[in-house]
């Protein structure tokens, strides 16, 4: 775990790897959407052992973790490229303007970004979003 992930100034990516330190933001569920949760759940090693047994921890959970601007591919120079095209191309299956009780709003890259509409579409997002046979 990083000091900067814990630190309640530091810009949080909502669709991070899982790996020690990260935070889980959510679960994903059934039908495909992610259940949030409102508390603040630190991922440890031996979750992301256990998790990485079965199919890809980033197909059945969104995690936070740093946002690392520049040295992200999604980074466009100014902003995260993910929500921005996110926002473009979902259609969120939520009630409009029902919000997630999530627990890393006030660090959240796409809610700096893009406020409410953000979390109205965020549920739909699955960070690894392969096809596979696993
Ligand atoms: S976009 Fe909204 S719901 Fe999604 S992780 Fe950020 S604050 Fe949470």
């Amino acid at each position: 775990m990083t000091d900067s992930d814990s630190d309640a100034d530091t810009i949080l990516c909502p669709s991070a790897n899982c790996r020690d330190g990260a935070l889980l933001v959510g679960i994903v569920m059934p039908d495909g959407r992610v259940a949030f949760t409102s508390e603040r759940i630190v991922v440890d090693e031996e979750f992301v052992q256990i998790a990485r047994r079965g199919a890809s921890p980033e197909k059945r959970f969104r995690f936070g973790s740093t946002c690392v601007e520049g040295a992200c591919a999604q980074w466009t120079g100014e902003r995260c490229g993910v929500i921005d095209e996110v926002l473009q191309t979902v259609n969120p299956r939520g009630a409009p303007g029902e919000l997630p009780d999530c627990s890393i709003r006030p660090q959240c890259r796409w809610f700096h970004q893009s406020g409410a509409a953000a979390c109205v579409a965020c549920p739909e997002v699955i960070t690894d979003a392969r096809m596979s046979v696993e």
